[in-house]
C-alpha cells in the first residue's frame, strides 16, 4: 500500500476484450497496478457463484466451463448494440458487464493506491465506431467512474512506446490486435509531438476469429453441429480451441481432443494446416496496413519500425505475414498486454498535470469519415441515398465543420438527416448512427438552406448541429438502439447497485476452489477421485475460518492442481 500519491491522480485503463488493466503514473514512469490476486492481468469476465454473488476476472473465468449460464466473457463485442446478455436470471447490456469490470479494477486501485479513484482514462479500438465509445462512456458512468478521456488504443501503445524508446525522431506503425479488433495507425514522434498521421482497422477482427475457425475445422472434421451440443460441451470445445491455439505459438502442432456419447474426437493440427485455414483472416488483415499507408502518404520503407501489441499478435505467423508484406520485422520487445494500459496511465498524468512528465502533446485523428445521407438522383432503389461527407477520415481531430444543405423540394415540411459513418459513396452501404429532423417552412429550397455542423471531439465522439436561422437543433438518436439514455444510463447503475459483489479479499479462495472444480469436472477416474479430496479438504480449511490455515491450505492445494492442470491457458 502506497499513500503518497498525489490527490488528482488519474488512472489509466485497458477495459480489453479478453483482459483488462488498470496502470497509474509513479515518478515520471506508468506502471500497472496488481489485482487482488496479485496479477498484473484482470481477465474481462464476469459470473455468479453459487450464493448469486459477483466474481470478476479469473475466479470467473474458471468458470467458464463448469458453469456457463453463469458466467459471461467477450462481451466488448457487442459494445454499441442492443444485445442483451443472459447471466443468473437477469439480462445485461455489455455496458453493465463491462462496468462490473470497471468497478473491480477500481477497487483494486483504490486498494493498491491506498486513496479514492474515481478519475480515469479509457482506451477504446481506434475504430470504435460512436456508438462503441458511448456505450463505453455509459460503462464509465455505471461503474460510478469520471471519464476524463477516451484514448484509442494503439495512440496509448504508440504513447508507452515513445515513452521507452528513447528515439525522438521517428515515424512508426503500431499493429495492435487484440481478442476481437484490429487497429493499425501510423505516427510520427518528433519534437516531443506525438502526432498520428493515418488510422484503420476492423471492429470484427481479432483473435477470437482464429479460435473459431479451427473449432469449426475441429467440428467439420469430428461430424459436429455446434448448435446442436449442450452449453457446456460447447465452452469446452472453445476452451480446446483456444488452447491448441496458444499451443501453436510456441509448438509445431497441438491436440483436440473431446469426448461424446462416448465417441472419441481427436485431431492433430500442424502449424502449416492452421495458418492454411486462417488465410482468409491474414488476407483480411492486409487491407487495413494498406489503407494507413495510403492515408498517410507513407511507402512501407518509410517507415522506422513496426510496434506490435495485442495479445493474438503472440502467434508467429502475424509477425511473419507482416514483416512479409512490410519488408521489416515489426519489433520483438514490445510487452503485448501491459502497453496500451501504460499509455492510458501516461495519457491520464498529462491530463492531471503530473509534473513528473515529460510533457508529450499528443495529437489524434478521426479513424473514419463522418456525414450525412442526401438524396441520389440516379437512385437505384427507393430510399437510395448518396453519403456526402463532411468530416473526412484521418483529420486531426478535435475538428468542427459546417457544410450548408437545402431541401430536395419546395414541399418539404421536414428535413430528415441521416449521420452515416464509413466510406462508401452510397450512404445506404456505410452505419447509419443517427437521425436529425428539422422544420422547414414549404417554399423555395434556397430559402431555407441548413447549416449542418459536425464536431469530432478529443473522445472520438460526434456532436451533430442543425442550424436554420436561429433554429439550433443537436443530435437526437433515433433508431440506434445501441446507445444508452441518461435515464438508462442511471436505471443501469440502480441495477448494479443491487448486485452483491464478492468481497476482494476473499477472491483468492475462489479462484483456487473454482480451479479444482473445473478440473474435477474435466478428468476421470483416479485424478478426478484425488480432485474430490482436495476439494473436500480445502473446504474444510475455508470453514475454518482461520486465515493463516487457509492460506497454507492454499498453497497446498494450488501446488498439487500445477501437477494436473497441463492446460497453457488455464482456462
Ligand atoms: P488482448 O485483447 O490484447 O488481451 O488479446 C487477446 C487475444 O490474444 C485472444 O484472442 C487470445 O486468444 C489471444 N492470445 C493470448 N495468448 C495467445 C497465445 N499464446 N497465442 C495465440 N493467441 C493468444
Amino acid at each position: 500500500m502506497n499513500t503518497t500519491k498525489s490527490k488528482s491522480m488519474i488512472v489509466g485503463i485497458d477495459l480489453g476484450t479478453t483482459n483488462s488493466l488498470v496502470a497509474f503514473v509513479e515518478e515520471g514512469s506508468p506502471k500497472v497496478i496488481p489485482n487482488a490476486l496479485g496479477k498484473n492481468i484482470t481477465p474481462s469476465v464476469v459470473g455468479l457463484n453459487d450464493d448469486g454473488e459477483v466474481i470478476v476476472g479469473e475466479a470467473a473465468r474458471q468458470r467458464l466451463t463448469t458453469h456457463p449460464d453463469k458466467t459471461i466473457a467477450t462481451f466488448k463485442r457487442y459494445m454499441g448494440t442492443d444485445r442483451r446478455i443472459g447471466l443468473g436470471r437477469k439480462q445485461y447490456r455489455a455496458e453493465e458487464l463491462s462496468a462490473l469490470v470497471l468497478k473491480s479494477l477500481k477497487a483494486d486501485a483504490e486498494s493498491y493506491l491506498g486513496q479514492k479513484v474515481d478519475d480515469v482514462v479509457i482506451s477504446v479500438p481506434a475504430y470504435f465506431n460512436d456508438a462503441q465509445r458511448k456505450a463505453t462512456t455509459a460503462a464509465a458512468k455505471i461503474a460510478g467512474l469520471n471519464l476524463k478521456r477516451l484514448i484509442n488504443e494503439p495512440t496509448a501503445a504508440a504513447i508507452a512506446y515513445g515513452l521507452h524508446s528513447g528515439i525522438d525522431d521517428s515515424t512508426f506503425m503500431v499493429f495492435d490486435l487484440g481478442g476481437g479488433t484490429f487497429d493499425i495507425s501510423i505516427l510520427e514522434l518528433f519534437d516531443e509531438v506525438m502526432q498520428v498521421h493515418a488510422c484503420a482497422g476492423d471492429n470484427h477482427l481479432g483473435g477470437e476469429d482464429f479460435t473459431k475457425l479451427l473449432l469449426h475445422h475441429f467440428l467439420d472434421k469430428s461430424g459436429l453441429t455446434f448448435k446442436k451440443l449442450d452449453q457446456e460441451s460447447q465452452a469446452l470445445l472453445l476452451r480446446l480451441a483456444e488452447n491448441a491455439k496458444a499451443v501453436l505459438s510456441s509448438g509445431e502442432n497441438a491436440t483436440m481432443q473431446f469426448e461424446k456419447k462416448g465417441k472419441h474426437h481427436e485431431w492433430v493440427v500442424t502449424i502449416a494446416e492452421f495458418e492454411k485455414i486462417v488465410e482468409p483472416l491474414l488476407v483480411k488483415l492486409r487491407e487495413p496496413i494498406v489503407r494507413a499507408l495510403r492515408d498517410a502518404d507513407l511507402k512501407a520503407s518509410e517507415l522506422d519500425c513496426i510496434v506490435m501489441v495485442g495479445g493474438a499478435c503472440r502467434m508467429p505467423m502475424i509477425r511473419k505475414n507482416v514483416g512479409k508484406l512490410l519488408s521489416k520485422l515489426p519489433l520483438g520487445n514490445i510487452d503485448y498486454d501491459q502497453t496500451v494500459a501504460l499509455g492510458a496511465a501516461v495519457q491520464g498524468g498529462l491530463i492531471a498535470q503530473d509534473q513528473s512528465l515529460n510533457e508529450v502533446v499528443l495529437t489524434d485523428v478521426m479513424p473514419y469519415s463522418l456525414g450525412v445521407g442526401v438524396v441520389n438522383p440516379n437512385a437505384r432503389f427507393e430510399g437510395d441515398l448518396l453519403f456526402s461527407p463532411i468530416l473526412e477520415r484521418n483529420s486531426p481531430v478535435p475538428v468542427s465543420k459546417v457544410e450548408p444543405f437545402f431541401p430536395s423540394h419546395e414541399k418539404q415540411k421536414t428535413v430528415n438527416l441521416g449521420i452515416y459513418q464509413g466510406e462508401s459513396r452510397y450512404a445506404t452501404d456505410n452505419v447509419k448512427i443517427g437521425l436529425v429532423s428539422m422544420p422547414v417552412t414549404p417554399g423555395p429550397t434556397d430559402e431555407n438552406q441548413l447549416d449542418v455542423r459536425f464536431t469530432f471531439d478529443l473522445n472520438g465522439i460526434l456532436e451533430v448541429q442543425v442550424q436554420k436561422g436561429d433554429d439550433v437543433k443537436r443530435l437526437i438518436v433515433e433508431g440506434n438502439p445501441g446507445v444508452l439514455s441518461k435515464q438508462e444510463v442511471q436505471a443501469s447503475l440502480e441495477k448494479l447497485s443491487e448486485l452483491k459483489m464478492h468481497p476482494r479479499e476473499k477472491l483468492e479462495n475462489v479462484v483456487v476452489l473454482n480451479r479444482a472444480v473445473r478440473l474435477y469436472s474435466q478428468n476421470i477416474g483416479e485424478r478426478r477421485d484425488f480432485l474430490a479430496d482436495i476439494i473436500s479438504f480445502f473446504e474444510t480449511e475455508l470453514a475454518t475460518q482461520d486465515l493463516e490455515k487457509i492460506a497454507d491450505a492454499r498453497q497446498r492445494v494450488e501446488e498439487a492442481l500445477d501437477e494436473i492442470d497441463d492446460d497453457p491457458l488455464g482456462l
